[in-house]
């Protein structure tokens, strides 16, 4: 990396890098360590490094061996669900073996920088403001960005970008493309013993709190995640109110900290456009249904990473689409056939109640490795008992 004088008058620096990543969440951080890893030299551009993400935190087993990040990072290890269906009573899923390790979000991302940053990566505080347009006029010179870096404007002139930047992309913005359908949420971190829960366990409502939403209590080290997602806003603040009634909780108003945020729903979003790769929550890579988006963070960003690192950027939607897509295909239909009505939810979620759905369920989502296997019996077992 070097500075080199500008062309703009009122932007006194410009720095050159080949891979310029906007955000230094779980995408990217991730992207920036495995193009460091393989020799690319990268900046990633982090606006807030001292927040905490609205998150539950929870990262199925599997991905820590198959990114091999550090097991310290877990603060605690859920090994069953309790899933509450819409008008039945609730049952116990009880893992066989595996676990939900529960992160502090503060605490993940930093080591995931921090990881990037070993590697070589380039870890800088600083705001992604806008594209600029290309130098004299010469595009082959690359792409140019304006960035806020503690009240300095500066310039970064990279080969390609990868947006990494979250829900409320702005580098999105910035290229003309419309924001992301999504789910509206509501959370807070509660004090570990004030909803009366079991450590090990969490709990999903489906429908329950918010028709057509679900609401979810998150077991971390020293604190409970609770919250309600829904489609309608509007349906937010009533159904995490009930909730927190139905667990023993101080009511929401009480509770410091509470933050609404969104979750982008997944809708086949472009993963490039020109010389920008999309990662993560800024392509809209979030499982529907299940709502998990740190793993498939992780691994967008590190795909990226692999198709910028061979050479061939255009590879990424290759690699993605042959691992991935069909499981957000399979996802995406089960949410749409059942999970926007109250009775195709309660059908849908009753399923569970059998030992063989619970358990092909579960081994998909903790283990992602030997995907096609697990996908093909999933549908097979939950086919028998709802599809057809
Ligand atoms: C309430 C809630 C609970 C959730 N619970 C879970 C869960 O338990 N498990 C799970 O797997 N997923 C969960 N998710 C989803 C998960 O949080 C996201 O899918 C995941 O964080 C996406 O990672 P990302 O790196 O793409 O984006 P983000 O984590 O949003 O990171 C984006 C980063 O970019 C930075 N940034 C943004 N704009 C700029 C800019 N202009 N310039 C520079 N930097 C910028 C941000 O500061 C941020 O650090 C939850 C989401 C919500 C809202």
């Amino acid at each position: 990396m070097m500075f080199i004088s500008s062309g703009i008058e009122c932007l006194e620096k410009c720095l050159e890098t080949r891979v310029l990543i906007v955000g230094g969440g779980p995408a990217g951080a991730t992207a920036g360590r495995f193009l460091a890893a393989n020799g690319v030299d990268c900046i990633i551009l982090e606006r807030f490094p001292g927040q905490t993400k609205p998150c539950g935190g929870g990262i199925p087993c599997g991905a820590f061996e198959e990114l091999d990040l550090p097991e310290n990072l877990i603060k605690n290890k859920v090994s069953s669900l309790r899933v509450s269906p819409p008008k039945s009573g609730p049952f116990e899923i009880a893992f066989r073996s595996g676990y939900i390790g529960i992160v502090e979000r503060r605490e993940f991302d930093s080591t995931l920088r921090d990881m990037a940053q070993a590697q070589g990566a380039v870890v800088m505080d600083g705001e992604f403001l806008r594209f600029l347009p290309p130098e004299n006029g010469r595009p082959e010179r690359g792409i140019l960005c304006e960035a806020n870096r503690g009240g300095e404007r500066i310039m970064v002139r990279s080969e390609l970008v990868i947006a990494a930047d979250g829900v409320n992309s702005r580098v999105r913005t910035a290229l003309g493309m419309k924001p992301m359908s999504s789910l509206y949420t509501l959370g807070a971190k509660l004090p570990i013993d004030a909803t009366m829960m079991e450590k090990n366990c969490c709990e999903f409502y489906f429908g329950r709190f918010a028709k057509g939403g679900y609401s979810w209590i998150f077991p971390g080290g020293a604190s409970v995640s609770a919250g309600t997602g829904s489609t309608d806003p509007g349906r937010l603040k009533p159904a995490f109110e009930r909730l927190l009634e139905e667990k023993g909780a101080a009511p929401a108003a009480a509770i410091q900290g509470t933050r609404g945020y969104r979750i982008p729903l997944w809708e086949g979003q472009p993963l490039m456009k020109d010389k920008v790769l999309f990662a993560g929550d800024s392509a809209g890579l979030v499982m529907p249904f299940t709502f998990e988006g740190i793993y498939y963070a992780m691994r967008s960003g590190q795909l990226a990473a692999q198709a910028i690192a061979e050479g061939d950027p255009g590879l990424y939607r290759k690699l993605w689409r042959h691992r991935f897509r069909s499981r957000f295909l399979l996802m995406k239909g089960l949410w749409r056939a059942f999970l926007t009505t109250e009775s195709g939810t309660e059908t849908l979620i009753t399923a569970f109640r059998d030992e063989r759905v619970q358990q092909t369920a579960i081994k998909l989502w903790l283990n992602k490795t030997g995907e096609r296997g697990s996908l093909a019996s999933f549908i097979n077992v939950l086919r028998k008992k709802v599809l057809f």
